[in-house]
């Protein structure tokens, strides 16, 4: 195995176990291929870890173990079988999950997602890019799935230097796969849908939201395939409008809303969930549920303050147009945008909105997308619910 060095100061958040060692960090190192194992020192001789190395990444090294461990198919069994045991014990009985979440779970670049029976997987490293044959074979060894499809054709693949592709390799994927969750039916395309076909990390805030939505009138914007709005139809909303600027993904709520026999009481428009907000807010809609999911408005630090101020706008056209005592619930999937500082943004847009909020409950996505806090990037998703009264 070939060893590099690393600088020893500014070692700390590596010590405290977080994966990744940055370009600036090594001191020397000899060629090497992208996503070769290297056997990594600080320069004072002592031993960190094993990890994959690109040479082409600013993030160059991912840590795979402390020990000085071969790095091979018992290796991937190993962290495969405790990926496996945190879900059978944290997140039992659902019908779709995530089972490898990259980093999460010591596996960095490997993301692999079940549906009832049907696995996809995502690879955005070249160090497990090396490994995918091996590691379709354990997931045929240990999940016996009907079939698995590789959905590799996101862009960030491209700073790894690997190819975008997406296809089946094992079985034969369905266009269109159900899943239940929480008594809703859900039918995805895993092959066109976002990420691997749904938003799984959503799970126990949908769940969540459940419970409070008995008559009401409910708006999902950023809907996706509806999951929020469904949630809600199933368990006794009035009626339910889901908003979101792609018409596949209304097709696909559309057809789930006929799925779970609500189609009466289902509504979408596809629209820019801003122009959409400032539209209604004009024409003096009010709504007694407001979820508010956007995509992340920022994926760069350097981004935040403009992003909070698109965060604040939705977010403040939204309070003002929830009836008296209405339940709001906002998310952020960036990790950028913390807690805290998402937090004080909704306490400002309440100000301005001349509303008081009171929070109900504070969430954060689902056990099979685990928060590691040596590695903060694993926290990504918040999500508040808050009744919002008149000031
Ligand atoms: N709540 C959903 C996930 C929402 S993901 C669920 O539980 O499944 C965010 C969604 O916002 C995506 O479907 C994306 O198409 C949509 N989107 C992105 N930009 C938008 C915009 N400007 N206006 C409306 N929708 C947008």
């Amino acid at each position: 195995m070939k060893k590099v060095i690393l600088y020893a100061r500014g070692l700390e958040r590596v010590l405290r176990g977080h994966p990744w060692i940055y370009r600036s960090q090594i001191k020397q190192t000899p060629p090497v291929e992208p996503g070769e194992i290297v056997h990594v020192d600080s320069e004072r001789k002592k031993f960190i870890g094993v990890g994959f190395i690109n040479p082409h990444s600013e993030i160059s090294i991912r840590l795979l173990s402390r020990q000085d461990e071969p790095i091979d198919r018992a290796f991937f069994e190993k962290k495969l079988t405790q990926a496996m045991m945190w879900r059978k014990k944290h997140v039992p009985g659902v019908q779709a999950l995530r089972w490898v979440n990259s980093e999460s779970d010591g596996l960095p670049g490997l993301i692999l997602d079940e549906y009832a029976g049907h696995f996809v997987f995502q690879i955005s490293t070249a160090g497990i890019e090396k490994y995918k044959d091996t590691l379709i074979e354990i997931i045929q060894n240990y999940f016996h799935p009907s079939s698995i499809y590789e959905k590799n054709d996101f862009q960030t693949r491209n700073f790894e230097g690997l190819p975008l592709l997406k296809g089946n390799v094992f079985g034969n994927t369905p266009p269109s796969i159900e899943i239940e969750e929480d008594q809703t039916r859900f039918a995805m395309d895993v092959t066109q849908g976002h990420k691997t076909g749904f938003y799984l990390d959503q799970r126990d805030n949908r769940k969540r939201l459940s419970s409070l939505v008995q008559d009401k009138e409910v708006l999902d914007c950023f809907s996706y395939t509806g999951g929020f709005a469904l949630a809600a139809l199933k368990h006794g909303a009035k009626n339910a409008l889901a908003v979101d600027i792609s018409n596949e993904a209304l097709q696909w709520g559309r057809k789930n809303a006929q799925l779970n026999g609500v189609m009466n009481r289902w509504q979408d428009q596809e629209a820019n969930g801003f122009d959409l907000l400032k539209r209604l807010s004009m024409e003096g809609k009010k709504f007694d549920v407001i979820i508010l999911d956007p995509p992340s408005f920022t994926k760069k630090r350097d981004a935040v303050q403009r992003a909070l101020g698109g965060y604040k706008e939705i977010n403040l056209r939204a309070m003002k147009m929830l009836q008296e005592g209405g339940l709001l619930v906002t998310a952020t999937c960036s990790h950028h945008i913390h807690e805290t500082l998402f937090e004080e943004m909704l306490l400002e847009a309440s100000c301005d909105a001349k509303k008081m909020i009171s929070q109900i409950y504070r969430g954060t996505q689902g056990l099979d997308h685990p928060i590691l806090p040596a590695i903060p990037e694993t926290r990504y998703l918040k999500c508040f619910f808050y009744e919002v009264h008149s000031l």
